[in-house]
């Protein structure tokens, strides 16, 4: 075992001046109004576990597990706090002193022993869409907020995808762990734009889960050793930039792969840089976008995926309140905080509906089944579309 709190960084910590600037940007400060609730509750009792002036307490640790690792609040600190690093960081330094639970421990066992096997889960997936085929659906929350699913994505069998005209380009594409068997169509739609963006789009070979879902539920020598294997695997290849249609991950491959950092792109990202040809039709839907926060907050793109939705002819755009503030999915945390979870979920749900849209756009695959899941049951009609998905309609 490590020393305790040996990997929070005393100058991380440091970096917060204690304004409270953050306090109202934090959907469990919003929800709760309670300072230990917000970010700088959370880096108040950390500073403190770390100096050893705070004895460290199980039931104080509620308020670490209760937040989402949105990143919101680093997004608007004036400080520079690195929230991002100091809670992943933090929840790993708090694994180590914390009483064993059976809910941790099983998210932790599901992650290593499915997540982190390409095979193993995507044979879960294939019974899963067998199950959901025989009408076998299951009555836990997590099943059933999973959505329809479609045959899984598969990348060509010699792991390039020409570019459609000239070849300006040739990037990795990132098909990752539950991406190509939750949204595969999402994937599908990646893939031909970039190819229309004129790129060969290769797809790594034997590459595993990133790791996100690892580091942000406190597992960073999880992650680790997933990036030890994928390191090797993108040193081997040629590429001008690895691009990702999952915000989580683009998030983590640009903090926790810095042999790769500036040549990770986000999808909406890459194609606002590689340009897309001229849209072939027309797609009348009104429609507005949710920010992914490890998107928006980890990466700071708002801009690109905006302007890309809007350059499709028919697109009636409306811009959403707190387009930019968490749904509640965070990872695992709607499983682990099924609680909290729902109770951001219902304001983001009160936003939608204001918008009155038929399409909400999403950039990360927990928003689209946390938002498909909440409108699901509310009884609405709105779909949700990964960008990719949206502006493939208009080819
Ligand atoms: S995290 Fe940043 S915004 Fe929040 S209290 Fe600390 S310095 Fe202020
Ligand atoms: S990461 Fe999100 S939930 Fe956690 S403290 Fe920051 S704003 Fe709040």
């Amino acid at each position: 075992m490590t020393a305790p709190f040996s990997r929070l960084s005393d100058d991380d910590l440091a970096t917060c001046v204690h304004c409270g600037l953050c306090l109202d940007a934090c959907p469990t400060f919003r929800v709760t109004g309670l300072e230990t609730e917000s970010p700088r509750g959370r880096i108040y009792l950390m500073t403190q576990w770390k100096r050893g002036t705070l004895e460290f307490d199980e039931e104080q640790v509620k308020h670490i597990d209760l937040c989402l690792g949105c990143r919101t609040c680093e997004g608007v600190c004036p400080s520079g706090v690195p929230y991002g690093r100091i809670i992943e960081a933090g929840r790993a330094d708090v694994e180590d002193q914390r009483r064993p639970s059976i809910k941790r421990a099983a998210s932790r066992a599901a992650l290593r022993q499915l997540v982190g096997h390409r095979g193993r889960l995507r044979a879960a997936g294939d019974a899963t869409r067998l199950a959901q085929k025989l009408r076998l659906t299951s009555v836990s929350r997590s099943g059933r907020m999973l959505p329809k699913l479609a045959p899984r994505f598969q990348p060509p069998a010699s792991n390039v995808a020409p570019a459609i005209g000239p070849r300006k380009h040739r990037v990795a594409f990132l098909v990752g762990c539950v991406m190509p068997i939750l949204y595969p169509q999402s994937h599908d739609a990646a893939v031909r734009l970039l190819q229309l963006a004129g790129c060969e789009v290769w797809f790594p070979p034997d590459e595993q889960c990133c790791g996100a879902l690892f580091a942000h539920n406190g597992d960073l020598e999880g992650a680790g050793r997933l990036r030890e294997t994928n390191s090797r695997i993108y040193d081997a290849g040629q590429f001008d930039a690895l691009v990702v249609d999952s915000a989580g991950c683009g998030a983590h491959l640009k903090d926790f792969y810095p042999a790769l950092k500036n040549r990770v792109k986000d999808l909406s990202e890459w194609l606002a840089e590689a340009g897309l040809p001229e849209p072939k039709r027309d797609v009348k839907m009104r429609v507005t976008y949710q920010d992914a926060c490890h998107l928006a907050h980890a990466q700071r793109i708002k801009k690109q995926p905006r302007d890309l939705i809007r350059a499709i002819p028919g697109v009636d755009w409306v811009e959403m309140r707190h387009a930019d503030i968490c749904c509640g999915a965070a990872g695992l945390y709607s499983t682990l905080e099924p609680d909290m979870s729902n109770r951001i979920l219902q304001e983001k749900l009160d936003d939608l509906a204001a918008t009155r849209a038929d399409v909400v756009a999403v950039a990360n695959p927990g928003c689209q089944m946390q938002l498909e899941a909440g409108l699901r049951k509310r009884g609405s009609a709105m779909k949700v579309l990964h960008v990719s998905e949206l502006l493939a309609r208009a080819y």
